[in-house]
């Protein structure tokens, strides 16, 4: 029986071509910034960012957690959505590394407005938590890999100026809103005083994300993730992964994209199933089991039986998400499989 794993785009082995590309990697101690492959991946990822630095992490959670730390004091408040990375898959960092305080927001497919932030800012006084970061995660994995509106994510920056906040930008999947949108990374990062991006989702890497930023900030971050214990040695070996990953797999996103339409199509078909098929921006599909009074952890059992892989994605809801282990003939069979198992 052939296994289709929709779990996650994380999930992706190394293609030959980038396994040659690791093999081949020219290394060094990069804990004394001498590893010349993460320094080119470094420069790349900066350079295709628009900022000036960037900083080579083991993950986004990481990455995410150096920038928290960066931009904010003890006791601050962070705004988020309430279904972010930072809130819901971090165990619970920002307090345990940063001693913040996070207030989610009520979004629509994971995004929320300036508005929103609006009504829960404090006025600048001892009896409130000082607002000083706003975190927005594009794509927004929660909300079904949904691309945020750029007009919100500009109008959210210019909130954070006028009120002495920063922005973080959790870009774990940014080439994939990059693709999906045409607006390119750096014009999202305009925005942002901080991006992390992965190299381990969508772009089939094995490992690693980065940090970008101004010179000073990044330099800030190095500290930060010295402390946590992420300083790595002659680590260009998977670094030279992520950057055969920037250099060859971001336009091909494009393919990931279209599959999960194909997959949001086909199974919208199925009887009382339901997939917002319209807001299927990118590579993940959220499927609504609830009209069908269909339970998550038996639906994802019973395809599980039948080699078809999903994460749950609520009581009654399931996940399935494209990439590059996946073709299309892959996407028919995941189709014909939850026809045949569910269909009438
Ligand atoms: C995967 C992911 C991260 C980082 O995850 P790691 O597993 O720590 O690399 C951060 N934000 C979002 C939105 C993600 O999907």
């Amino acid at each position: 029986m052939r296994t289709i794993d929709l779990r996650s785009d994380t999930v992706t082995r190394p293609t030959p071509e980038m396994w040659e590309a690791m093999h081949k990697a020219n290394v060094g101690d990069d804990v004394f910034g001498e590893d010349p492959t993460i320094n080119r991946l470094q420069d790349r990822v900066a350079e295709l960012l628009g900022k000036e630095a960037a900083l080579y992490v083991p993950s986004g959670t990481m990455s995410n957690q150096i920038a928290i730390s960066i931009l904010t004091e003890e006791g601050d408040e962070v705004y988020c959505e309430d279904g972010c990375h930072i809130f819901n898959y971090e165990g619970g960092a920002p307090a345990f590394v940063s001693r913040v305080q996070l207030r989610p927001l009520r979004g629509v497919r994971g995004i929320y407005t300036r508005e929103q932030v609006e009504e829960v800012l404090k006025p600048d006084n001892s009896h409130f938590a000082r607002g000083s970061l706003i975190e927005i995660e594009n794509t927004a994995n929660r909300g079904g890999g949904t691309v945020w509106p750029l007009a919100e994510v500009r109008r959210l920056s210019e909130l954070a100026k006028e009120r002495g906040m920063s922005v973080h930008l959790d870009g774990a999947r940014l080439w994939n809103a990059a693709v999906s949108s045409g607006t390119p990374e750096h014009v999202w990062a305009q925005h942002a005083d901080t991006i992390s991006v992965c190299f381990s989702k969508g772009l089939g890497a094995p490992v690693g994300s980065a940090l970008v930023g101004s010179r000073e900030l990044i330099e800030k971050a190095h500290r930060i993730r010295k402390k946590l214990g992420g300083g790595m040695r002659q680590a260009g070996i998977i670094a030279a992964g992520a950057l055969y990953a920037v250099e060859n797999n971001r336009a091909r996103l494009a393919e990931d994209h279209r599959r999960a339409h194909t997959l949001a199509r086909g199974l919208s078909t199925i009887e009382g199933f339901f997939v917002d098929v319209e807001h299927v921006d990118t590579n993940i599909i959220l499927l609504d089991l609830s009209k069908r009074g269909v339970d998550a952890e038996n639906f994802a059992e019973t395809v599980g039986k039948r080699g078809l892989k999903v994460t749950l994605a609520g009581a009654q809801k399931v996940r399935f998400v494209t990439h590059l282990d996946v073709n299309d003939s892959d996407i028919e069979e995941a189709i014909a499989i939850v026809t045949e198992l569910y269909g009438e």
